[in-house]
């Protein structure tokens, strides 16, 4: 591969495109005759708000996010949205939560410090291999939004058809699937996605909430706790993560180019049948998620024997695949496939893991 570069399979943070990473490089002396690199900036030039604006309007672009929709460009990952979500958008003081995995479990966990959590729906009786059926769920009228993990990074489970919200608010988090596939925006009152997973440099969370849940009567809130404080200010009351926004920025103009998000999900698509197809055919390996709710992104497998999935991890490692050991939650093997992992990459795995398998007899 190209400057020694190995395959990453890492679920976060994760590979980037080639070319995206080459532009930043051509760029990083002295961007476009501004005479310094971005990171050296002010978050408050000319040359910075250009770079801020444009990535906003090409997200816009490729997403066909509503005018009725804030950007937002928040720091403290995805993380700090488990607790900011509860803070702004509990008014009655109650959430319907969705627990299909890890992620889901941490937002729950947090949203409960906050108010009133109802799980209605869980995976947890067949440890998160699944998305339970959430086609007629029991919503008290007075909940104020039905909450998702779109796709479940650990787990490895996505959801293909979103919940019936009763005609409530829907909140996702797309972090580990965000511009992996369209999205129709209108869907949801408010989606974030942390951006290391699929999209730029850690530490920063694209939020996209429609304007009429930001309120203005949370003045006891700590003011960079309030959507609000984010959407007056166009994401910089403080100094935003200027480095992450422009990467970002680049990583949707190569979106952009290379056919939006119909085309990147067809590559997805391609790219993660390779391996699935795989696995459907192995004796050795199996994925442990049902076939209708596999994530797209997230590929975890086993060979149901820990000895024998370490020395997986060792022998890929020494053929130049990193990162696939399981979070350490669930153990055994995952391959992240993000939007940047070539085809080329999976199917290269896919002949190392078919070689270990047949030395292995
Ligand atoms: C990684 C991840 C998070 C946490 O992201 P941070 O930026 O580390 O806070 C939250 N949700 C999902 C689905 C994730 O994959």
């Amino acid at each position: 591969m190209k400057y020694g570069r190995t395959y990453n399979f890492s679920a976060g943070p994760a590979t980037m495109p080639e070319e995206v990473l080459e532009e930043v490089r051509d760029e990083m002396m002295n961007y476009r005759g501004s005479g310094m690199c971005v990171m050296e900036m002010s978050h408050r030039s000319k040359v910075y708000q250009q770079i801020i604006d444009e990535a906003e309007q090409d997200l816009r672009d490729l997403m066909g996010i509503p005018d009725n929709y804030k950007v937002l460009f928040i720091q403290g990952g995805a993380t700090l949205q488990f607790s900011m979500i509860p803070m702004n958008l509990m008014k009655n003081g109650k959430a319907v939560y969705i627990e299909t995995g890890a992620w889901s479990k941490k937002a729950i966990a947090e949203a409960k410090k906050v108010g009133e959590v109802i799980v209605a729906a869980s995976s947890k009786d067949k440890n998160y291999t699944y998305i339970p059926d959430c086609s007629d769920l029991d919503i008290p009228e007075d909940t104020d939004y039905v909450y998702i993990c779109e796709n479940e990074t650990i787990h490895g489970v996505t959801w293909n058809k979103l919940p019936n919200t009763k005609g409530h608010v829907l909140v996702s988090d797309q972090s580990s699937m965000f511009l992996s596939k369209p999205c129709n925006v209108s869907d949801y009152g408010m989606i974030y996605a942390g951006v290391q997973k699929n999209v730029g440099p850690a530490g920063m969370v694209v939020v996209i909430i429609r304007e009429d849940l930001i309120r203005d009567d949370l003045t006891d809130l700590p003011i960079y706790l309030q959507y609000k404080t984010h959407a007056d200010a166009g994401s910089m009351y403080n100094t935003p993560n200027c480095w992450a926004i422009y990467v970002c920025g680049k990583v949707f103009k190569y979106l952009k180019k290379i056919g939006g998000l119909s085309a990147m999900e067809q590559r997805n698509i391609e790219k993660a049948k390779v391996f699935y197809d795989f696995l459907d055919s192995s004796e050795m390996f199996q994925g442990t998620v049902v076939p209708e709710d596999r994530s797209l992104m997230n590929i975890p497998f086993v060979t149901g024997d820990k000895d024998l999935d370490a020395e997986v991890i060792a022998y890929t490692k020494a053929a130049g695949f990193e990162n696939l050991k399981g979070h350490k939650s669930v153990g055994g093997l995952r391959a992240s496939v993000y939007n940047a992992m070539p085809k080329d990459g999976v199917e290269a795995l896919v002949e190392c893991l078919k070689k270990f398998e047949a030395e292995h007899k």
